[in-house]
């Protein structure tokens, strides 16, 4: 099947080859996205063929990424591809924040499952595999953890090196430590995400260094298996809503294409909402959503959240996510670091547990709930993206009363579950734990 490169934005459209090296159209600047011409007839029998490959223990079959391989055909040749099992996230009821939103029912899809723990992994087996093709041998991404951590253990799983730009001082002990753990050349830059990410642009030609931020087109691929795997999971029921957070807007943009691309070949006979959840001291989304134009979008200077994955001013895939949330008539919300506290720890609380930045997807669905854009008994999937023990310190602080706002403000521990010291006096403990029944 033909794939190529295409720049994203209307007014230009030009076609570039799949193997070119590029970030951004060369004509306009514009954002670029992998394209291909779909075989409809073909794809009429993808569900049976991908619901069969559960079956196979080979280990392409075995990703929940690559299983739906035909659905991101950028690759000749199969045998280049790294995979660490990525995908295979599970949908899981959870009961107690459905309640907590206001919903009859809500189900998470927990990205958190993932080797590395977080959806980037989703992203990062296509964007390696991408590199390994193109021979390249030094990749690198300015990251506020999670992408770090998945490229570094990526690249290391296939031989390539990882360089990886931090933003000195501020990401979660968690996340540094994948880093290190996996392998990678670590900076630790005195700049913020939206500087490192500049100069990291303006050095990666000359360095040789391929890059593997969200701006590159074939993570995008990757994470849109997430909505195939998801409707997939679902026996191809379609969510009235799905609701992901938004920092660098690369995830909703994939989780849109991959539900707008299925309604295009026939997979799916219509789409869901989707929703997109800022955290307030970083929305510069929900500010553009407002009064949406070209031309409009003003990133904010000092991004501020406890909920560093999302931590973002100047989101680079926002003209993708504007589009993704036109053609699925969807909405952005933003919250604060109060409702994102509480919201994680009633998903903890359900059994569940995720990060800040993921918790803001119960905290914006029971906001929708609220003022009455979602309705109580909608189906609805929020996605969870990254795992409960990326931010340790977070939970440790919030469950003891000491966590507080990026501007000092103490946050109130609602559902605060604080260590007890005791002595070892066995009249002391069995009352204590006779009060529990
Ligand atoms: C990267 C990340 C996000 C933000 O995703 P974008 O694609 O940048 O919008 C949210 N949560 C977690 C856990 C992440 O790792
Ligand atoms: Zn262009």
């Amino acid at each position: 099947m033909r794939s190529y490169l295409v720049c994203f934005r209307d007014s230009c459209r030009e076609e570039y080859p799949i193997d070119s090296v590029l970030y951004q159209c060369p004509k306009c600047g514009g954002l670029l996205e992998a394209a291909y011409c779909w075989d409809c007839t073909a794809a009429s029998g993808w569900k049976a063929l991908w619901r069969n490959r559960r079956l196979d223990n080979s280990a392409l079959e075995q990703s929940g990424v690559w299983r739906y391989r035909e659905s991101i055909p950028f690759l000749e040749d199969v045998g280049q591809i790294v995979s660490l099992r990525e995908g295979n996230t599970p949908l899981l009821a959870a009961p107690l924040a459905a309640q907590y939103a206001g919903l009859d029912a809500l189900t998470f899809k927990h990205q958190g499952f993932n080797p590395t723990g977080s959806f980037k992994d989703n992203g990062m087996t296509c964007g390696i595999s991408q590199a390994v093709r193109l021979g390249k041998t030094l990749v690198g991404c300015v990251s506020t953890g999670n992408t770090s951590a998945s490229m570094a253990a990526y690249a290391s799983a296939a031989g390539l090196k990882p360089v990886v730009f931090l933003p000195h001082g501020n990401i979660s002990f968690g996340k540094l430590s994948q880093a290190l753990e996996y392998g990678a050349l670590t900076l630790q830059v005195h700049a913020n995400f939206d500087q490192i990410l500049a100069f990291v642009r303006q050095i990666a030609d000359r360095a040789g260094l391929y890059l593997l931020n969200s701006i590159n087109p074939f993570r995008i691929e990757g994470q849109k298996t997430i909505a195939i795997e998801m409707v997939d999971q679902l026996d191809w029921r379609v969510p009235d809503w799905v609701v992901m957070p938004g920092g660098n807007l690369g995830n909703c943009s994939a989780i849109g294409k991959g539900f707008l691309e299925m309604h295009e070949v026939g997979l799916i006979g219509r789409l869901p909402h989707i929703a997109v959840v800022q955290s307030a001291g970083s929305a510069p989304f929900f500010e553009f959503m407002k009064a949406p134009s070209e031309g409009g979008f003003r990133p904010v200077e000092s991004p501020e959240t406890l909920a560093t994955a999302i931590r973002i001013g100047d989101p680079v895939s926002w003209p993708k996510a504007w589009s993704v949330l036109r053609r699925t008539n969807g909405v952005v919300e933003r919250v604060s670091e109060q409702e994102i506290a509480d919201a994680k720890a009633v998903i903890g609380r359900a059994g569940i547990g995720c990060e800040p930045a993921s918790a803001a997807t119960l905290a914006g669905i029971r906001k929708l709930v609220a003022n009455h854009t979602i309705q109580p008994d909608d189906h609805v999937v929020g996605v969870l993206t990254g795992n409960l023990l990326k931010d340790p310190d977070y939970i440790y602080r919030y469950h003891t009363g000491q966590l507080k706002t990026p501007g000092g403000e103490p946050i109130t521990s609602t559902y605060g579950n604080r260590p007890i010291d005791v002595a070892a006096n066995a009249d002391a403990v069995v009352g204590m734990l006779e009060k529990l029944q």
